[in-house]
């Protein structure tokens, strides 16, 4: 019954749809599976006629034009020489990236790690590559399209998009559960329901999927749930909360690595390595002052998009640290690998009922923001006892929206005896360790 299930969904229900959203995954699906075993050479050349295309293309968009770039590389040392495109850019000048390219695309926005959150147009084909890429490490973790998913994850603050992803949800055979807002009795509640359904596999953001395993394993009720990976995402997954995750579900945790702008950048395989979709994104790492740096160096990542061309990103600073590395893997996978990563870490901000809320529950108030026509170019919330004081970096028109639409929603999360404090500052400051961090909590209530 449950393969009969995992069939229709995956043969009558996903496939028509990614078809009628023209978001064709097959025949990156059938390359993925051979090429995941090229050497460097024959990765790179995939690389070079795919960054060519992108490169004859992006001659349409306002934006590349006036940088004069070449309309064709003949190797990637090239790229060197190309500027980097930061986010500040695809945040002011999106339009001015558009190559103009008719045709269907998906729009995402996302926050990303910077809380500023910034649009991208992707189209179909790009759409189709960046999910067939993600099923291809999914495989690695054993999970097949179908299979029944209970996702850890955000629901839109807006009622039409939460009606959307409701309705995704559905047809991608996903179980949602709230990482937004949530007491430990719901967690108990999550428990019961996963314990019922048995789904096949957990997604989520790594600190919700740490929560629920340490109140699984706190409980007093005895489950016995058995999914048969735990795919983690979104921010940093440390040697504890993979300890905490698998010992809870007594399952192997497989990390993947991405930004919303490019999709999944890295999967990791049954050996322990993030493999990154070398045939997608073409990954660099540079220094300070912004020269690339051998394998094994930690620097910032960079990415070019091989595959959008509708907005192309060409050398684009997610603002991630890490490095990149050519050593063979024993899992047999021969895609590079991506190391020593410095991403998204977010505390929970927890209110005076105990309820936890995620740091993307926040970016979400931001991006909502965003659609509003609002551009700020860096936010921070900061918990301390009875107060949460948000930072904002942004002209003053913008700053002025943005503190009565934020107090609104967050008072729905926070009763009055929260008070909020806005300052407007020139930039956000970054911790020690050079990350921003969008979300800190400095003590619980
Ligand atoms: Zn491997």
């Amino acid at each position: 019954m449950k393969l009969l299930k995992k069939i229709f969904f995956k043969y009558f229900v996903y496939y028509p749809i990614v078809l009628l959203r023209g978001e064709w995954i097959w025949s990156p699906l059938r390359l993925f599976e051979k090429s995941q075993n090229f050497n460097r050479e024959e990765i790179s050349n995939i690389q070079i006629s795919k960054l060519n295309h992108i490169l004859k293309k992006s001659q349409n968009s306002i934006y590349y034009a006036q940088l004069n770039l070449p309309k064709k590389v003949e190797s990637l040392d090239e790229i060197k020489k190309f500027p980097f495109l930061s986010k500040e850019t695809l945040r002011n000048k999106s339009q001015m990236l558009e190559t103009g390219k008719s045709g269907r695309h998906t729009t995402k926005t996302s926050g990303g790690s910077t809380g500023a959150p910034v649009t991208v147009k992707k189209s179909a084909t790009a759409m189709g590559y960046e999910l067939a890429a993600a099923w291809r490490g999914y495989s690695w973790a054993g999970i097949d399209i179908g299979d029944l998913q209970a996702r850890f994850w955000g629901v839109p603050l807006n009622p039409s998009m939460a009606k959307k992803a409701k309705l995704i949800d559905l047809v991608t055979r996903r179980i949602r559960f709230s990482a937004f807002k949530f007491s430990k009795p719901e967690l108990d509640l999550y428990l019961e329901k996963l314990n019922s359904v048995q789904p096949d596999y957990f997604y989520g953001y790594t600190s919700m999927l740490n929560e629920i395993s340490i109140n699984y394993l706190q409980s007093e009720r005895k489950f016995d749930i058995r999914p048969k990976a735990i795919i983690s995402t979104s921010e940093v997954l440390t040697e504890s909360m993979r300890d905490n995750i698998e010992k809870a579900f007594n399952c192997k945790v497989f990390n993947e690595y991405g930004c919303g702008e490019v999709g999944t950048i890295a999967h990791e395989c049954s050996h322990g390595k993030l493999h990154i979709n070398a045939e997608n994104v073409l990954i660099e790492i540079i220094d300070e002052e912004g020269i690339p740096l051998p394998e094994n160096s930690i620097g910032e990542i960079v990415v070019t998009d091989l595959n959008n061309d509708f907005m192309p990103l060409i050398r684009y600073q997610i603002k991630d640290f890490g490095s990149i590395s050519y050593e063979p893997c024993n899992c047999g996978v021969k895609l590079p690998i991506l190391k020593d990563i410095k991403g998204r870490a977010y505390d929970f901000i927890e209110n005076e009922n105990h309820e936890k809320f995620h740091g993307e529950y926040f970016l979400y108030i931001v991006e909502e923001l965003k659609s509003k026509g609002v551009i700020i170019e860096g936010i921070q919330f900061i918990k301390s006892k009875g107060k949460i004081n948000i930072l904002i970096a942004s002209e003053q028109s913008a700053y002025d929206k943005s503190t009565t639409y934020i107090r609104d929603k967050l008072r729905h999360g926070f009763s009055k005896k929260i008070e909020f404090y806005f300052s407007k500052v020139e930039n956000i400051p970054r911790e020690a360790s050079g990350k921003i961090r969008v979300i800190k909590s400095e003590d619980q209530l």
